[in-house]
């Protein structure tokens, strides 16, 4: 007897330890599919460094973000598509871009292979920032036959600093649309970089303020926003169009019009050649402000410009 209750001792004993060993393995499960929910970040791909930068600002530790272009040698027009871009976009929560045509080149296709319906324009994974623009130099035919690559106006116009909040309150309202639990985080992180970033709008301004009227060349059509704001009057750019590189007899008119018009800089950004400007500010003594046009770092990008431009008095 002694014998059989001590079996039955053990088999409770195994069978208890095996429900608790269940429970544990059930709990734990639970425990893993829980966090990976609560913790999960949102997966945004972007385009430009530029918008990276703004999504930092408002995501930091809920976000991942990778961005397809960021340097400022990359022409922002012409990104070659790489399969890698594909594996980011076909796991992608959203993806950014900046419109008006700009990624045109790349961005349509990358979205074809990616084969993700949640980042397919029109869906709620799709952002294009232009949207939210009045763009200026719209065209009055929509072609970009004779190579211009502005088709539907002149795409750059994040580079008027003071369209950087308004582009930080779309995203901010983006990512609370998609990961709706953490929406005052998202506010909370906005309201912050709106007010950090007006100091900085305030500094940048006050380093602009004797540039009104201050005539320039550019290259490419990238800097007509922020010349604009500033009240920096655009003569003429090296490209006789979006995308044309200049003849030399367009060259030998802009250096009558450099003489005639008294303009003091050629503007000059870091992917082009600068041998069209160096050509010319020989020929006229002309000053070449060299500018980004992108930047990972939202504020950096403004610096540099603001500076190239406060600095050339010293
Ligand atoms: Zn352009």
């Amino acid at each position: 007897m002694q014998h059989i209750n001590f079996s039955k001792n053990k088999t409770k004993t195994i069978l208890s330890k095996n429900i608790f060993f269940n429970y544990l393995v059930f709990f734990i499960l639970i425990y893993i599919s829980l966090s990976s929910f609560i913790y999960a970040k949102v997966n945004i791909v972007v385009s430009y460094g530029y918008i990276e930068s703004i999504v930092k600002e408002i995501g930091k530790d809920k976000v991942d973000v990778f961005s397809i272009s960021s340097s400022r040698y990359q022409d922002p027009h012409y990104v070659v598509p790489k399969p890698s871009y594909v594996v980011k976009l076909s796991k992608a929560d959203l993806l950014i871009i900046n419109g008006a045509s700009l990624e045109i080149g790349f961005i349509p296709v990358l979205i074809k292979q990616a084969n993700n319906p949640k980042i397919n324009p029109g869906n709620i994974g799709y952002l294009e920032l232009s949207n939210y623009f009045d763009l200026i130099d719209k065209p009055k035919l929509l072609s970009r036959d004779l190579g211009d690559i502005h088709p539907e106006g002149n795409p750059h116009f994040y580079l008027d600093p003071y369209n950087i909040i308004p582009i930080a309150n779309i995203i901010y309202l983006k990512l609370s649309e998609i990961d709706k639990t953490n929406q005052s985080f998202y506010e909370k992180n906005f309201e912050n970089f709106k007010q950090n970033f007006s100091t900085k709008l305030s500094e940048w301004d006050k380093k602009m303020e004797n540039f009104k009227g201050v005539k320039v060349f550019q290259y490419h059509s990238l800097y007509d926003y922020f010349l604009r704001r500033y009240g920096i009057e655009l003569v003429a750019n090296l490209e006789p169009k979006p995308g044309i590189p200049p003849t030399p007899k367009y060259i030998e008119n802009l250096l009558e019009i450099a003489k005639n018009e008294k303009v003091f800089f050629i503007l000059q950004d870091y992917y082009h050649k600068d041998n069209y400007s160096k050509y010319i500010s020989s020929k006229t003594n002309l000053k070449i402000l060299y500018l980004p046009h992108d930047d990972q770092n939202i504020y950096k990008l403004f610096d540099e410009i603001v500076n190239a431009f406060y600095n050339s008095k010293n």
